[in-house]
This record gives C-alpha cells, sequence and structure tokens, in this order.
C-alpha cells in the first residue's frame, strides 16, 4: 500500500482536515493507495499557487520551458518500472499497457518541449496608415486538466504537458482510480525543477469530485480547462465551463467502427482488429467496438479473428506478462455480462468468450450483431466486441456512422481511393485507412465529433486550443481620426 500527497505550491501536503480515500486492487481487493481527499479549499489553494507562478512561468523563455519538460520527460521514463507496478495495483493493467503508457507520455512532454518555440503569430495587413497589426498567441493562465485512469499516465500527462508548454500554470485533478499512478507523473515534473507553483496536483474522494472541479471552474484565474473521461460526466463539466463562460477542451467516450470492406487484406484487418479491440482489454476511448463487416468476407474474417482472440494471454498481471489484464473494476463486468445477456436473447451468435465472473474477463467476440441490441449502440469499455454484417459500401458509411460517438474509426480495404472515400465520409474526428482504430502520437490532432466531444489536443491544435490569440497593433505614424 503506498501513502500519497496532494502537490500544492510547491508542497506535498495532506488534505485540509487529514481526510483520505483508498483506491483498492480490482482483483484482491487489498487497499493499494491512500490518498488526500481534497476539499473545494484545497483545489482553490491549488489554483491561487498556480497564479502566482504565471507572472514568472508565462515569462520563462521557449529554450528555458523547453529545457525543464525534456528533463521531465527523461525523468518519467526513469520511473517506468514505479508506473507498471503503480497501474498493476491500482487498474489491474498490464505491463505491456504501462511500458506504452509511459512511452507515449514521455513522448507528449518531448513534443511539447518542441513547440515552446512555436508559440507565434502573425502580421495582418492593416488598413489604418502606419498601423502595424498582429494576431499574437500568448499563454492564457491558469488550465486545469482532469483525467481519467484508462491510460494514466498518458491522459494526464496530456492534460498539462502542452499547457506548461505554452506558458500556462497548471492544476491536475487526479483519478480517484490511481492517485498514485497520476502523482508519479507530477513527482516527474517535480523532480525537473519547474518553478514553484507551476504544477500543482490534487486528488478527492469520488463523491466530492462536482464541487472540487467546480470550485477550480469558478476561479476567475482559471482561463482553460480540458476533460478527458465518460461522456456522462464531460455533459456536467460542459454545463459547469459555460456558467462560468470558461472555454474547455473534451475528449470522452466512443464506438470506434472498424469497416472492413469486401476488398480487404483479411489477415491485415485481423491484426488490427485484435490490437485494437483487445488492447488494455478494450478499456480505450478508441478501442475498436463495432467491427463492420462486408457479408462477402464476413465468415472468412470473423472465424480468423475469433482464433486469435481466444490466444490472447489472460491474467494477474502482478504474476507476469499478459495481453489481457484485469479490468478496472466490477462495474465494467456487470456491464459487459448485461451486454452479452441482451445481444444474445436478440439473436447475436456468441462466437468465443463470454461472461466473467470476476475481473480477468475473456476476450469475447458477438456476431451478427443489429441495431436492436445495446451493444450495437453503447460503450461496452471492456473486451466484448460486436461484429455487424453488411452489404456493400454504402450500407457500412450509413452503418459506421449510426452511433451517437465519433472519437476514431477504421477502414481496411485494398483499393485506397475507395476506402479514402469512406474515411471521408465517417462521422469521427479520426479514421486510419489500413491501420487500428488505437493510434496516438503526440504530434497529431486528436479528439472528436458528436458526442466525443469537441476540441483537439496535440501538436499545433494543442497550441491553438491553450493559448490566447490576441490582436496587437503599433501605430508607427501619426493617425488621422475624423474629430
Ligand atoms: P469518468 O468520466 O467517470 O471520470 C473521469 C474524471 O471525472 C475523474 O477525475 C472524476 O473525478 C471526474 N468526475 C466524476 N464525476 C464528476 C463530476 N460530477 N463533476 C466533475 N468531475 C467529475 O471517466 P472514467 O470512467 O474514469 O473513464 C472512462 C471514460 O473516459 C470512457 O467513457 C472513455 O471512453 C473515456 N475516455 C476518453 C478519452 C478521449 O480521449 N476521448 C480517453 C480515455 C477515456
Amino acid at each position: 500500500m503506498t501513502d500519497i500527497s496532494m502537490f500544492i505550491d510547491g508542497e506535498r501536503r495532506a488534505a485540509t482536515g487529514g481526510a483520505t480515500f483508498e483506491r483498492r486492487n480490482p482483483l484482491d481487493g487489498k487497499v493499494a493507495t491512500r490518498a488526500p481527499a481534497g476539499t473545494p479549499a484545497d483545489a482553490v489553494a491549488a489554483v491561487d499557487a498556480a497564479q502566482r507562478a504565471f507572472a514568472e512561468w508565462s515569462q520563462t523563455g521557449p529554450g528555458a520551458r523547453r529545457a525543464l519538460l525534456l528533463k521531465a520527460a527523461h525523468a518519467l521514463e526513469a520511473r517506468a518500472d514505479a508506473f507498471v507496478q503503480a497501474m498493476a495495483r491500482e487498474t489491474g493493467a498490464s505491463a505491456l499497457w504501462a511500458g506504452f503508457n509511459v512511452h507515449l507520455a514521455a513522448g507528449i512532454l518531448t513534443e511539447a518541449a518542441s513547440l515552446t518555440t512555436q508559440i507565434s503569430g502573425e502580421v495582418i495587413p492593416s488598413d489604418v496608415p502606419g498601423s502595424l497589426a498582429m494576431g499574437v498567441r500568448q499563454a492564457a493562465g491558469v488550465v486545469v486538466g482532469i483525467a481519467p485512469w484508462n491510460a494514466p499516465v498518458i491522459l494526464a500527462t496530456r492534460a498539462i504537458a502542452t499547457p506548461l508548454a505554452c506558458g500556462n500554470t497548471v492544476v491536475l485533478k487526479g483519478s480517484e482510480l490511481c492517485p498514485e499512478t497520476h502523482a508519479l507523473i507530477i513527482e516527474a515534473l517535480a523532480e525537473a525543477g519547474l518553478p514553484r507553483g507551476a504544477v500543482n496536483f490534487v486528488t478527492n474522494a469520488p463523491a466530492d469530485a462536482g464541487a472540487v472541479v467546480e470550485a477550480m471552474v469558478a476561479h476567475p484565474a482559471v482561463r482553460r480547462v480540458n476533460f478527458t473521461g465518460s461522456t456522462r460526466v464531460g455533459r456536467l463539466i460542459a454545463q459547469t465551463c459555460a456558467r462560468y463562460l470558461k472555454p474547455a477542451v473534451l475528449e470522452l467516450g466512443g464506438k470506434a467502427p472498424f469497416v472492413v470492406l469486401d476488398d480487404a487484406d483479411i489477415d491485415a484487418a485481423v491484426n488490427a482488429a485484435i490490437f485494437g479491440s483487445f488492447a488494455n482489454s478494450g478499456q480505450i476511448c478508441m478501442s475498436t467496438e463495432r467491427i463492420v463487416v462486408d457479408n462477402a468476407v464476413a465468415d472468412e474474417f470473423v472465424s480468423k479473428f475469433a482464433a486469435r482472440a481466444q490466444t490472447l494471454p489472460l491474467g494477474d498481471p502482478r504474476e507476469g506478462p499478459v495481453v489481457l489484464g484485469s479490468v478496472v473494476d466490477m462495474s465494467t463486468v456487470e456491464r459487459c455480462n448485461a451486454l452479452i445477456d441482451d445481444a444474445l436473447a436478440r439473436g447475436a451468435k456468441l462466437v468465443c468468450g463470454g461472461k466473467a465472473t470476476n475481473t480477468l474477463m475473456p476476450a469475447t467476440v458477438l456476431d451478427h450483431v443489429t441495431p436492436a441490441m445495446q451493444i450495437y449502440h453503447e460503450e461496452s469499455f471492456g473486451p466484448v466486441k460486436a461484429v455487424v454484417r453488411v452489404d456493400g459500401v454504402e450500407k457500412a458509411v450509413a452503418t459506421a456512422n449510426d452511433n451517437a460517438f465519433g472519437l476514431s474509426s477504421a477502414v481496411f480495404g485494398r483499393d485506397v481511393a475507395r476506402a479514402w472515400n469512406v474515411a471521408q465520409r465517417i462521422e469521427a474526428g479520426i479514421c486510419h485507412v489500413n491501420g487500428p482504430t488505437v493510434h496516438d502520437e503526440a504530434q497529431m490532432p486528436f479528439g472528436g465529433v458528436k458526442a466525443s466531444g469537441y476540441g483537439r489536443f496535440g501538436g499545433r491544435a494543442g497550441v491553438e486550443a491553450f493559448t490566447e490569440l490576441r490582436w496587437i497593433t503599433v501605430q508607427t505614424t501619426p493617425r488621422h481620426y475624423p474629430f
């Protein structure tokens, strides 16, 4: 069991009043982490500290900001073993997934470091004689980042790295399900030597999340909010941000379609679908959730897909390497079991796997899924996958788009021009032709449409999200006025 602290104004802190909450291991129920149950007053103290640090950090030169972010990337990588252990204890994740998290999160910090010299502007022709007019990007102020547990190192690092690169100061609100994992990121940033108050970390008991978040959003120094998590909570945060007129980037749930056209390379499609469906037991916002396959190739695809799915190693990640570790909690098991029951009752065919009795869930494939079934519409966020059979390209596109979400997607077809045209018509922020739905790189514009949220992280899109675009003029000659 690990005891962790919040990090406010450069100091490790307990919650006001000393209250704590526990995160238990999903498999054996033992306490994994004890963390401070921060209060709204603690959250305000964190924003106050970030506000004080803003004057210095926003004026720190890009070279110095870059050097510190690069140091943080190395400090994060140096903690790889600690991340692997913390993620196995807190979320049941495999070492494979934890290692990938650390690798990509270090990449996000490295990319953020390179962005420090890209926060620029432009000279805009003015009709006023002698007016030098510029559009200038500037740090916005304090940025609040709220991150979930499922890709914990990547998503919490993403919540603060580009904001810091742009000269903002930040408060990260950790997930109740992985406070130690999130605290390790803050340790790496602190070790890199960012100035006091530039990075702050708040944790809270689950019941206090709404009050803690509202206290921060309401604080006048907070100028941007970013949230990665469920669509349900995303809507609540969007409403809170609207009340205080705070711009938000919302990265919410997904139900990624994976379209297999009649000319697809089936083996390549199966490899991509296996990876995209079962990495981290399907608990990724980009996870392949709906496999939309042309009837002409459906039998071959399903039999090869199920054969591979059945061989994926499943077990307690603390005991050795696995692909499928433990899912995050019994509510995932109950949700997925109910989706399986509903689909089977309405005529779906179970091809492999099935219902689970504990958090070690097998790779499960349901074939002949139809719109009458819940799994056709709802995020399973687990290793339970729906195959929907269709006839032809038009039906494939319509089925891919017949969903509230729109984050990631994929299309497989050998006629790349045809597949590209399908990709253009899919209503999702991200689409990969002949690649898996699970694909993230620090420099890419990452984000969704429809119920998957709005705004983009990554590269230049991240700079736009976390800076203020200002119009600044300099009158270089005497100005003529009408009176
Ligand atoms: P969640 O929405 O339950 O929780 C995420 C965060 O929201 C936590 O920090 C929690 O404290 C906070 N929260 C909870 N209730 C709140 C409230 N009333 N007000 C303010 N904050 C509150 O999400 P989760 O279950 O931890 O994560 C899984 C979800 O995240 C899935 O739906 C998944 O698709 C989505 N997700 C999206 C992306 C993306 O980039 N689009 C990435 C990963 C996960």
